[in-house]
């Protein structure tokens, strides 16, 4: 009888692991069935370009049941609401999927709890953490070119994902610049990292210089270590400070894992992430993977105020072919060695260039001094990059991981 696999979760993680799966596996070894609560692909990395005007959803987004049909992987539209690993089986709206290995790639929940006022649906504070978020963004930035003010953009407490604080801060000034609005907006950055370009990773090469001197060129001002705690429709209030006027307040949240994770007995950390092992195998629960956004990781050292480790989109599909590697060895009844490290590379957009990073592997000590590059022809990149990997995905391929983000 063929093996059962599901994949929660139809996104970086979810269907670079169905792919890679199919590659070692059969439709007679292995029945794979994707269960994912969107219907639709979207490329995350290109948000912050939906916030700003310069992509609509639909550019960076297809509808994932023909690709994987055409691999030969069910498609489940649902809502996950539950993992039972005693009895094996996911728990939906329509019912239960029994497995023999599970994969989950369910990304995170925005914890836009932990700063009062965050939003964005509910407060002033706006965030580009999903699609929803990004398009509410894209109104927010539309009034402020008809109504100009100060803007501040940063990221909370705790937070893991601050590449694209950078890149809306930049993107910003690059819009309004265009616009000749830029000397009626003063722009803060605020960042809970120790020095900028930390990004939760104890920093990289000159990434650092390299931010310092473009946001003090740009006329950006920044705090680093700061620990915002409330939006008003106005202002943010930072921890020890006097509160900054804000008429467009973007904060980035803190991360914890969905719901269905968090409340699966056995399975989450307390902030509902999932611990694994090297092979991206759960550490308790038989059968069970997880790989992106889903998997628990410590944060590099401690610092004034909380930065959690990145979990990239690069770092995500190396994670998916490293679990789906050990499966199909698992299967085979051979047992696959643990890949080494996780390494990341990514293409930070300043607006009017980019700046690439490549780090290997991402928490130090490093066998390679961090590669940072500038220019317009990484701005160029991140374009192709984007195009070139919707194109494949589409079409049921796997992008080489190599390519850069
Ligand atoms: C604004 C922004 C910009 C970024 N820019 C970059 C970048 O430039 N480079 C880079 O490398 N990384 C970037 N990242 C990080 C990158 O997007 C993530 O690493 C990547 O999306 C993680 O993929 P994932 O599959 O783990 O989770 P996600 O992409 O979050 O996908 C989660 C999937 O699970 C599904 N799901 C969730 N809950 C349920 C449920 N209950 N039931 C069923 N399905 C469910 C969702 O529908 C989705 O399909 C960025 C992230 C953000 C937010």
């Amino acid at each position: 009888m063929a093996v059962r696999i599901v994949i929660a979760g139809g996104s970086f993680g979810g269907l670079t692991t169905a792919y890679e799966l199919r590659r070692h596996l059969g439709p007679d070894q292995a029945t794979i069935t994707v269960i994912s609560k969107d219907r639709r692909f979207v490329f995350v990395p290109s948000l912050p370009w939906v916030a700003v005007g310069r992509r609509s959803l639909e550019q960076i987004s297809f509808d994932v049941a023909g690709p994987l049909a055409s691999k030969h992987v069910g498609f489940v539209h649902q809502v996950v609401t539950g993992i039972d690993t005693e009895r094996k089986g996911v728990a939906t709206e329509g019912g239960e999927h029994p497995y023999d290995f599970l994969v989950v790639a369910t990304g995170h929940r925005s914890a836009n709890e932990a700063v009062e006022g965050l939003g964005p649906f509910d407060g002033p504070g706006h965030s580009p953490m999903s699609a929803p978020e990004a398009t509410e963004l894209r109104s927010a930035v539309q009034a402020l070119l008809e109504q100009p003010g100060p803007v501040v953009v940063g990221a909370a407490p705790g937070a893991s994902c601050i590449g694209p604080v950078y890149e809306l801060a930049f993107e910003l000034d690059h819009l309004l610049r265009r616009r000749k609005l830029r000397h009626r907006v003063p722009i803060t950055f605020l960042t809970p990292e120790p020095f900028l370009g930390h990004m939760g990773m104890g920093g990289a090469g000159k990434i650092r210089q390299l931010l310092e001197g473009r946001l003090e060129e740009r006329d950006i001002s920044y705090a680093t270590s700061a620990a915002v705690k409330r939006i008003t429709a106005d202002a943010v209030e930072v921890e020890g400070a006097s509160p900054l006027p804000s008429v467009l307040s973007i904060v980035i949240p803190p991360l914890a894992g969905i719901e269905a994770v968090a409340n699966s007995a056995g399975l989450p950390n307390p902030k509902g992430f999932l611990p694994v092992d090297a092979h991206y195998r759960h550490q308790v629960a038989d059968g069970v993977y997880g790989v992106g956004v889903a998997v628990a990781m410590a944060p590099v050292g401690d610092t004034p105020v909380p930065v959690n480790f990145p979990k990239t989109g690069h770092m995500t599909e190396q994670m998916a072919q490293i679990a789906a590697r050990d499966i199909a060895a698992r299967i085979a009844g051979r047992s696959e060695e643990a890949a080494g490290e996780l390494s990341a590379r990514c293409v930070l957009d300043m607006g009017d260039r980019g700046a690439y990073l490549a780090v290997d592997p991402v928490r130090p000590p490093r066998d390679a001094i961090p590669t940072v590059s500038e220019g317009r022809r990484w701005l160029l990149a991140k374009r192709v990059f984007e195009r070139t990997y919707l194109w494949h995905a589409e079409r049921g391929r796997r992008m080489p991981s190599t390519l850069g983000w």
